[in-house]
């Protein structure tokens, strides 16, 4: 029960590695929120097994702008009061040559992977400093936590917007870290290696492609939910207070390679 008392929120929370997510801060006594467009139901029906409280909120992240970020950070604090953990875990992929990539395409993956995550984190950030970190205990510190990728250290093939974006969400998570560290704001981001879930299902489908993954990882699996997770709970706990900025590639071995 390390976040009992404390609120959670991930975006990205109704299915995948954002529901697995919400449901290790469950486990750990959190209040979690999670934000998706789609229904919440499983995911709150599983975080109310883990014996904590769920809180649903539709949204969609893909307009990017400060606007709409506040209002949800706004909407959310009402609800809740207060908010410990933000981990930035919604995202999309789109798949074209560089040479075709639509502007529609390009700009909807920056806005959901890139745009929408800093603005959270701003709004996240107004509150703490002008209100929440007083109303806090002082080992209390606000905990951002980015989803990136292997894709914020490789370019990919065919994935110009969302390697740019998991670059960008890399450095962002960075440059929060060097203004906000003396202000209690851990903020990090946690790497995925190759992840199986719903989204990387075709590629595990592919009996060509997935040997070639698997060839390629040390650890010679695919990794899980339940792994990321585990990052973003470390992260958000008090074993990670001085740890600042830091990218954390969860990745089976793939990068040291
Ligand atoms: P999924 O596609 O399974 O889930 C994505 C989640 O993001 C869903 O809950 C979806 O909810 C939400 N989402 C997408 N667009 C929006 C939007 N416009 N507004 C609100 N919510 C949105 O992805 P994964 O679980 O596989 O990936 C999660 C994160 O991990 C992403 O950032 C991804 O880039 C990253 N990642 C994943 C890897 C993998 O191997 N799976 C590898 C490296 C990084 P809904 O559709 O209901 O709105």
């Amino acid at each position: 029960m390390k976040f009992k008392d404390k609120v959670a929120v991930v975006t990205g929370a109704s299915r995948g590695i954002g529901q697995t997510i919400a449901v290790a801060f469950a486990h750990e006594g959190a209040k979690v929120v999670g934000v998706a467009r789609s229904d919440l139901a499983e995911t709150a029906s599983k975080a109310k097994r883990a014996g904590s409280e769920f809180i649903a909120v539709n949204a969609d992240l893909s307009k990017g702008t400060q606007r709409e970020a506040a209002d949800l950070i706004a909407t959310i604090l009402k609800q809740t009061g207060r908010i410990d953990v933000l981990v930035n875990n919604a995202g999309i992929i789109r798949r074209a040559p560089a040479i075709d990539f639509s502007e529609a395409d390009w700009n909807e993956v920056l806005r959901t992977n890139l745009s929408t995550p800093f603005f959270l984190c701003q709004a996240l950030a107004k509150w703490w400093l002008m209100s929440g970190r007083e109303k806090s205990s002082a080992d209390t510190r606000l905990k951002i936590i980015n989803i990136a990728s292997l894709l914020s250290f490789q370019g990919g093939i065919l994935v110009p917007a969302y390697t740019a974006s998991k670059h960008g969400i890399a450095g962002l998570t960075k440059a929060l870290a060097n203004e906000w560290a003396k202000e209690r704001i851990n903020a990090n981001a946690v790497a995925p290696g190759y992840i199986a879930t719903e989204n990387t299902r075709a590629l595990r489908e592919d009996v060509k492609r997935n040997q070639a993954i698997v060839e390629r990882i040390p650890e010679s699996r695919w990794g899980q939910p339940e792994h990321i997770a585990g990052g973003c709970v470390f992260l958000a706990s008090h074993d990670a207070d001085y740890l600042n900025g830091a990218v954390i590639n969860i990745d089976g071995g793939w990068l040291g390679r």
